[in-house]
């Protein structure tokens, strides 16, 4: 099954991303994870990538392509998978179109006051990339490997605004161009909450296209 999950930057994208991953046996392809990972290298591409999401920004369409298309060429994703954070605009919507099929589009739905909130509070282990919010762990210590947890630069309040603004400019229009093919869930709830009715769709939608 191959999966895309479309939602603004905190609406829970990445944990249920995890939770279809465990279920289903698909591996979860977070494009703001590969360039994290990009952006410990010591390259000239490395510093770009810092520099533009630092700001909130978005890495251009062709270097996120590129870097999508050899990560979905690997073995672990012949069978499918999550892609968590791509496609971002819709230029890359069309690219992908050009190298996968994608059977469903997951639209994880928000309102903008609550991402904030839930943003501001998330605090991320820089060593194994767990994420709590500070109101469940106000040790600030990694419950999986005991690192104390850090707030990433793009959890700061005035990068924040700046990721929403981009969100609902580059990448709402997605909504439209995946309209055949999009399932909605609220992520209001808790994590089991909005996961509960994906798992019931995907176990249908599982059977038909494999
Ligand atoms: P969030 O979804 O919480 O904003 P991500 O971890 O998905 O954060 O992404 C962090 C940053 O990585 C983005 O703000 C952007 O700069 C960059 N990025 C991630 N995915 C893409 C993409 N598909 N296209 C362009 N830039 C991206
Ligand atoms: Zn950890």
């Amino acid at each position: 099954m191959k999966i895309i999950l479309l939602g603004a930057p905190g609406s829970g994208k990445g944990t249920l991303a995890k939770k279809i991953s465990k279920d289903f046996d698909i591996p979860q392809i977070s494009t703001g994870d590969l360039f994290r990972a990009i952006v410990k290298e010591d390259s000239e591409l490395a510093s770009k990538v810092r520099e533009i999401m630092q700001s909130g920004g978005l890495v251009p369409d062709e270097v996120t392509i590129e870097i999508v298309k050899e990560r979905i060429a690997k073995d672990d994703c012949k069978k499918g998978f999550i892609l968590d954070g791509f496609p971002r605009t819709v230029n890359q919507a069309k690219a992908l179109e050009g190298i996968s099929q994608i059977d469903t589009v997951i639209l994880v739905d928000l309102a903008n006051e609550i991402i904030i909130d839930r943003l501001s509070a998330r605090r991320t282990c820089p060593n194994c990339g767990e994420i709590y919010s500070v109101q469940d762990n106000p040790e600030n210590v990694c419950k999986k490997c005991n690192s104390p947890l850090i707030q990433r630069d793009d959890d700061k309040p005035e990068t924040i605004r700046h990721r929403l603004e981009v969100y609902e400019q580059n990448t709402s229009p997605l909504i439209n161009f995946y309209s055949d093919r999009i399932f909605k869930v609220s992520s209001a709830g808790s994590p089991e909450e909005t996961y509960s009715p994906v798992k019931t769709f995907l176990s249908e939608m599982e059977g038909k296209v494999e």
